[in-house]
């Protein structure tokens, strides 16, 4: 165990709760603040393109209900000063530390301020985001278009088809296809028209247009525009690094971390989360950002133990990342990182019959598998890509 007396976690969302009740779990008796600049304590964000746009309000998130800390709920860090060793709140107020947990995560991209502030206009990141959609969906009747076919996307276009609503979903690509592969993404793009979602593909939005404030349609580029009632804009995340400029501490897309999570050249300091980006051992030391629940949910804990055991104790962060999606009604998973694979290969079922498993594999070595329907196959290749065994 180091000498920290003083530890503050930056961000109280997923990575930064799971960091804090670590902390506490490792018998560190310190002084703990967390600070985060959201309204709320933490809570679950998966419901929010789920069961919460059906109507149920559930959000916890186990075990952060209980952590024995300072709480600085509704504040947000401004500016980190690593050699002063303190971080500014944005009340003026200054925080010491002796080891600092970063875990301030990832905002939606955004398209011109214009465009944003047309009612009607909506991105899906935080639970007040969630009952804004929530009750736009039920108050507009007409065609929802949803930018961006990746996860969010994918689930709040196949909710508000379920709620009875004309969707067009608009992607740059086929949807997912640089996740999941070409075979699960044309499989997608299928399933998608199956369920009566018009798809526009390798198509960018040029702008949103609006009528008296309110949106009317998207403009593609190319010049048609397609008629909307409601957007919802899921193109993507940006890493929230921008009070960190200034600091030392080296953010590119993300802050970069060696693969034990320290931040590159501080031993006081460790990232976790959609936040972070580090080396990933299984995978050629390929840096990568995750933004998925397990990774917050593990990479939180593990910067935590590895922050109390200091830099020379530490070890290395090798999770393989996971993540599930139900699209209409079906379960979509996938593991490890597929978009670094050189091939790939159908391993089980056929896409034809709407359940199968994909493997990719970079040198003959499998780095990542992707499924429909196949939660089981999931598994096994999973625990195939730990072991980096060969196809
Ligand atoms: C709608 C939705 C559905 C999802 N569904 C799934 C799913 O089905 N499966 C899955 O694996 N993953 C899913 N995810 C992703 C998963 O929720 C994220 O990976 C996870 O929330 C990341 O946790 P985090 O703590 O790193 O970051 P975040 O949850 O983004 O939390 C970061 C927190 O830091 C705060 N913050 C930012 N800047 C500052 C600052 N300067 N000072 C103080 N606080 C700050 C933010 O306000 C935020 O509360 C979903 C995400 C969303 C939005």
């Amino acid at each position: 165990m180091g000498t920290q007396e003083r530890i503050v976690v930056v961000g109280a969302s997923l990575a930064g709760s799971r960091a804090a009740v670590t902390l506490r779990e490792e018998g560190f008796a310190g002084a703990l603040t967390l600070v985060g600049a959201e309204p709320h304590r933490p809570y679950n964000r998966p419901p929010l393109s789920k069961s919460v746009l059906e109507g149920d309000d559930d959000v916890s998130l186990a075990g952060s209900e209980e952590i024995e800390a300072d709480w600085l709920v509704g504040r947000a860090a401004v500016r980190l000063d690593t050699a002063a060793r303190t971080v500014t709140l944005d009340d003026g107020a200054e925080l010491g530390y002796d080891g600092l947990v970063i875990a301030t995560g990832a905002r939606p991209r955004r398209l011109p301020e214009e465009q944003m502030a047309l009612a009607g206009v909506h991105v899906l990141r935080t639970l007040d985001d969630a009952l804004e959609l929530r009750k736009a969906l039920a108050d507009v009747r007409g065609r929802v278009v949803v930018i961006g076919g990746g996860f969010i996307g994918g689930e709040v276009a196949s909710t508000a088809r379920a709620a009875g609503h004309e969707v067009t979903v608009v992607d740059a690509a086929e949807p997912m296809t640089r996740v999941l592969g070409r075979t699960v993404g044309s499989w997608l793009a299928g399933h998608h028209r199956a369920h009566g979602v018009e798809l526009v593909t390798n198509t960018r939005v040029a702008e949103l247009v609006g009528e008296g404030g309110r949106v009317t349609g998207v403009r593609l580029d190319g010049s048609r525009t397609v008629p909307a009632d409601l957007v919802v804009l899921g193109a993507g995340v940006v890493p929230n690094t921008e009070w960190l400029e200034g600091s030392g501490v080296h953010v590119d897309d993300g802050v970069v971390t060696d693969s034990r999570l320290f931040a590159r050249g501080h031993g006081d300091i460790v990232a976790a989360g959609d936040v972070a980006r580090w080396p990933h051992t299984l995978f050629g030391h390929e840096t990568v950002r995750i933004e998925h629940w397990s990774n917050a949910n593990e990479q939180g804990a593990a910067a935590a133990r590895n922050l109390l055991r200091g830099p020379s104790e530490a070890v290395p962060f090798s999770q393989v990342p996971a993540l599930g999606t139900r699209v209409h009604g079906t379960r979509i998973q996938y593991a490890g990182l597929p978009h670094v694979a050189d091939a790939s290969t159908v391993v089980t079922g056929t896409p034809e019959d709407g359940k199968f498993a994909v493997a990719f594999t970079r040198e003959g070595v499998l780095v990542g598998a992707a499924t429909v329907n196949f939660p089981k196959e999931l598994t096994r290749l999973r625990k195939a890509i730990e072991a980096r065994e060969s196809l």
